[in-house]
């Protein structure tokens, strides 16, 4: 594996981090309602210290989906830990360790560790506090709690929605730190994978799945189509690279319709498609590739949008060539067999699908 240069590691944070708070973005609203819910019913309730505490907090959201909103990440990650932990710290103070507002500050545990991932000091300040709020809390628990004159019953109503609110929060937030790392994997495989021009599989892709069929193979047939745009470089040269994109585009096109699921068809190289098809016979690859090449001829030269000199659609052609690897055959000999094959096949004047005996 090649190592990252700092500024490949910048843009690869960069882009996590903007998925990140994309994905947590659900999360923040939730919070953020919380504490509008707590502002009134803490006037309600008449308890001064934590009507202005929340009064705090409900401005500190605001300030954070403003920084969410002008991409300063770290400072949004940074309001909301200070607001959760300081929050907890007031709340669990003022009406006592039995309210469970200390729950909270496992909801951004995942935050803080994404948003600090490369800033220590900062970390270790955040989780410092969370440890201090839920273990000084519990071992001070008996010395807290007499700030609100509320009566047991209210005091247990808090504990109650408390600990559901944070914990489903909790939960919430773990399943969409996974989500997202899922996500992550999904977009890395599609950009490792797909050709961006095509949305065709690489050659690794293929590579991959051939390692996979090996141990398949004698249980069924595999076969190989290879493809080669004819004159393809004329095009390019006579109407330009951009009108040559767009004729790959319409091969691959061509290709992925009048193949099956099962099938796996990449760009090969420049102009040159392969398709691995398990599970099938000479005869049927020869009916895959006469299909690919009706619509290669009926619709690939349609790029009359592309341009005033284009009135007329292209012709556009290509020459194919299958074959079925053979028992005891490799991959890379099977390849070499159509790769002549098609060699054989623009020799003896293109546009024509050659079959291998
Ligand atoms: P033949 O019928 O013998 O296959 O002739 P050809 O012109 O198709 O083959 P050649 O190998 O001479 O030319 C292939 C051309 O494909 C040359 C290269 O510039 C072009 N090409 C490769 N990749 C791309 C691409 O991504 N976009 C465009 N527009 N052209 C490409
Ligand atoms: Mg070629
Ligand atoms: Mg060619």
């Amino acid at each position: 594996m090649t190592s990252l240069s700092d500024d490949d590691r910048a843009q690869v944070l960069y882009e996590a981090t903007v998925q990140y708070w994309q994905h947590i973005l659900t999360i923040v609203r939730f919070a953020f309602s919380i504490h509008v819910v707590l502002l009134v019913l803490f006037l309600f309730i008449q308890v001064p210290v934590m009507f202005l505490g929340n009064a705090v907090s409900v401005l500190v959201y605001v300030w954070c989906f403003r920084e969410i909103k002008r991409k300063r990440f770290q400072l949004a990650g940074l309001l909301m830990g200070i607001e959760i932990v300081g929050h907890a710290m007031l709340a669990t103070w003022v009406l006592g360790w039995e309210s469970n507002f200390f729950l909270f500050v496992f909801c951004v545990v995942p935050v803080v560790a994404f948003s600090f991932q490369r800033a220590r000091a900062r970390r270790v300040c955040l989780n410092l506090a969370i440890m201090l709020v839920v273990v000084g809390g519990f071992a001070g628990r008996r010395h807290m709690g007499g700030g609100a004159q509320i009566s047991p019953q209210l005091m247990d109503t808090f504990g109650v929605l408390n600990a559901l609110a944070a914990t489903a929060l909790l939960l919430r937030s773990a399943a969409l730190s996974v989500s997202f790392s899922l996500q992550m994997q999904m977009s890395l495989f599609q950009t490792a994978h797909c050709d961006s021009l095509t949305n065709l599989y690489t050659r690794r892709r293929i590579m991959q799945r051939v390692r996979q069929l090996g141990a398949q193979r004698h249980q069924q047939e595999v076969s190989v189509l290879m493809l080669d745009i004819d004159h393809f470089k004329l095009i390019n040269d006579a109407h330009g690279h951009d009108v040559g994109d767009v004729v790959l585009q319409r091969v691959a096109q061509a290709i992925t319709a009048s193949v099956r699921t099962t099938d796996m068809a990449a760009r090969w190289g420049g102009e040159e498609f392969l398709v691995l098809m398990p599970g099938t016979s000479t005869a049927d690859a020869q009916g895959v590739a006469e299909r690919v090449l009706a619509c290669i001829r009926a619709d690939a030269g349609e790029v009359t949008e592309m341009g005033e000199g284009l009135a007329q659609p292209l012709q556009v052609t290509a020459t194919l060539a299958v074959a079925t690897m053979q028992p005891g055959e490799t991959f890379r000999e099977a390849l070499s067999r159509v790769d002549h094959l098609l060699y054989e096949g623009k020799r003896a004047g293109r546009d024509r699908v050659m079959v291998a005996a």
